[in-house]
Formats: structure tokens, C-alpha cells, sequence
């Protein structure tokens, strides 16, 4: 099969002819055919996350059809569409896993980072990690819900009950978390990179009461905020804009340092937190809401060899929603 492999920091992947994985145990084989392109995947290929495993597929938002099934598989069967997301195994028996946040498995295994993920024709997985796919959705629409949704719709879990939630980033999973906000009776306010119209006017365009620079101050006080921008300074920012008792959740993997500021931000009972990971049942929740909203994701396709370009891309902001490689030229 031919794969995107990652070798090294500072090389871009390599288009490669690898062998097909085979599926052993309670794992499934499956024929890729979208994985869309996030953010952690730009933060593993720059060196910013430990210890990957090398040589590695990256790609954890993948949408598969089941081609061959491990000697134990009992769920799945050949033929069925399945998602693959970041969390791809956990031991089940720590002390997180045991009080039902397998998110925080200090064992966990994760797609496309220590094992290898969807950047390839084919790939294997768990079939206890792999997600339905709701029927309403083709392919490649689907694929963006299997991170940018389902950790997006943790996040937003997180900011509690927001009527007036700020969205810090533009991306991928504010796009779709906007459609969401909204289905549960929330008004968004949309911060963007200072100057960023297009991402300001498509942020209206999915639903966005409000939108403007991160630089900006809203037009109200907010409930809550979530930011999904790497980007450490939006912390105070995003704390001077939400009322008392309001969170601030960070939703991204990894952020640049946050700077000091003045313990008066954070006084009156504000709040700081962070989101890792994903849970099963985060997947088993989204994926049944996705279809009501019903979420319409945004997407920019690739092909599989186009892999790099779709991450310089998504590094330099010009993506409007989701980048997602179309993996098989003949599905
Ligand atoms: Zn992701
Ligand atoms: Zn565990």
C-alpha cells in the first residue's frame, strides 16, 4: 500500500510504499477512505509532542470500511463503516480508567502518534476504539466529527451551561461545536487572528453571533469561553472576557506558554482548564447529536500524496473548516 510517513522533525512526510498491516486479536483491517487533517497532527510532525513512535502514519480522523478482522474481533464485521479516533487503546484497569475517565489512561495508546494512524491506503485498529459513522454522512464529511467533534463536544461539555460562549480559533472543530452551541440554545462569539475577515465572515456563515479579532473585546460579557488556538496569551484574554464564575477551557493538545497576568483575572471564582483526550462515550454521545443538529462539516479536500501541502495549509490559516485526505484513488 502506499502511505505518508513521518521520519523525522523538519522532513516532510514521505510518500512510501509500506505493507498493508494485517489485524491480529480483537483488531480490524480497514480500507481508509477519508482521514482529515488536525492540528495535533502539525504538532507532532514540528516536534512539539514527546516520544512518537517513528517511523510513524500519522492520521487519527479516520473513516474506514472493514476489509479483514483479527482472530477475536466479535463486534465488527467485512464491509461495515467505521471511525477511527485518537484514543486507540487504554489498559482498562488504572485508577482513571476504573472511575470512567479512560481520556486520562496513563497506558493509552493513540492513533497516528504511538501507534500508527490513517495518512496510508489501509490501517488496523481496535474495534472496541472504532465509532459508528452515522449513515447521513458521505465519507469525507464525516471525518472531521471523529476529532474536531467529538473533543470539540468535550470541550464544550466543559464550559458548562454557556448561553453566551466565546470560541477563541476558527477551525475545524469551532466550526462544528458552533453548530452545536447553537442547537443547545447558545449564542457564539467568534475570536479569529486580528484582521482575518473571511475567517471572521465564515464564522458567521456557520452560525456565529458575533465575530472579530482575538484582539477585540466582545460586545458582552461571556459565560464561558473555549480555545482552540495553540496559542498561550489567549488565556488572559479570553479570562478579561468572561464574567465571574466563568471557565475558560483550553481545548488543544498543546499550547505556547501562557504569560503572566494580574491575579484580578482570575478572581472572582473564573476558572482554568484543559481538555485531553476523548472517551468512548464522548464519541458514542457526539455521534448520535451530530446527525440532529444535523452538523454540516467543512471541507477541503486531498490526496493522499497531497498530505504535506494540506498541513502547510492548515499551519498558515488559509483552511476554512476541515482539510481531509481522500486516502484510496478508487474507494
Ligand atoms: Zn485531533
Ligand atoms: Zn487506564
Amino acid at each position: 500500500m502506499r502511505a505518508m510517513v513521518f521520519d523525522q522533525v523538519g522532513q516532510p512526510l514521505a510518500l512510501r510504499e509500506w505493507p498493508v498491516p494485517e489485524p491480529r486479536d480483537r483488531q480490524v483491517q480497514l480500507r481508509v477512505l477519508a482521514c482529515a487533517v488536525c492540528r495535533t497532527d502539525l504538532h507532532i510532525v514540528d516536534g512539539e509532542l514527546p516520544n512518537p513512535k517513528l517511523p510513524l502514519i500519522i492520521g487519527h480522523e479516520i473513516v474506514g470500511r472493514v476489509t479483514r478482522v483479527g482472530e477475536y474481533v466479535s463486534l465488527l464485521s467485512v464491509g461495515q463503516r467505521v471511525g477511527v479516533p485518537w484514543l486507540g487503546w487504554t489498559d482498562g484497569q488504572c485508577f482513571y480508567c476504573r472511575s470512567g475517565r479512560e481520556n486520562l489512561c496513563p497506558n493509552a495508546l493513540f492513533t497516528g502518534y504511538t501507534i500508527d494512524g490513517g495518512y496510508a491506503e489501509f490501517t488496523v485498529a481496535d474495534e472496541r476504539y472504532c465509532v459508528p459513522i452515522p449513515e447521513s454522512y458521505a465519507d469525507a464529511d464525516a471525518a472531521p466529527l471523529l476529532c474536531a467533534g467529538v473533543i470539540g463536544y468535550r470541550s464544550l461539555a466543559r464550559a458548562g451551561d454557556a448561553k453566551r460562549l466565546g470560541i477563541y480559533g476558527f477551525g475545524a472543530a469551532a466550526h462544528i461545536i458552533t453548530q452545536v452551541a447553537r442547537y443547545q440554545g447558545s449564542s457564539v462569539y467568534a475570536f479569529t487572528r486580528p484582521g482575518d475577515e473571511k475567517g471572521q465572515g465564515f464564522a458567521r456563515s456557520v452560525g456565529a453571533a458575533w465575530a472579530g479579532g482575538s484582539n477585540e473585546r466582545p460586545p458582552e460579557e461571556l459565560d464561558a469561553a473555549i480555545i482552540f488556538a495553540p496559542v498561550g496569551a489567549l488565556v488572559p484574554a479570553a479570562l478579561a472576557a468572561v464574567r465571574k464564575a466563568g471557565t475558560v477551557v483550553c481545548g488543544g493538545i498543546h499550547m505556547s506558554d501562557i504569560p503572566s497576568f494580574p491575579y484580578e483575572l482570575l478572581w472572582g471564582e473564573r476558572s482554568v482548564c484543559s481538555v485531553a483526550n476523548l472517551t468512548r462515550q464522548d464519541a458514542a454521545e457526539f455521534m448520535s447529536i451530530a446527525p440532529k443538529v444535523p452538523v454540516h462539516t467543512t471541507t477541503e479536500t486531498f490526496r493522499l500524496d497531497q498530505a504535506n501541502e494540506a498541513l502547510n495549509q492548515l499551519r498558515s490559516g488559509k483552511l476554512q473548516g476541515a482539510a481531509v485526505l481522500t486516502c484510496n484513488e478508487n474507494p
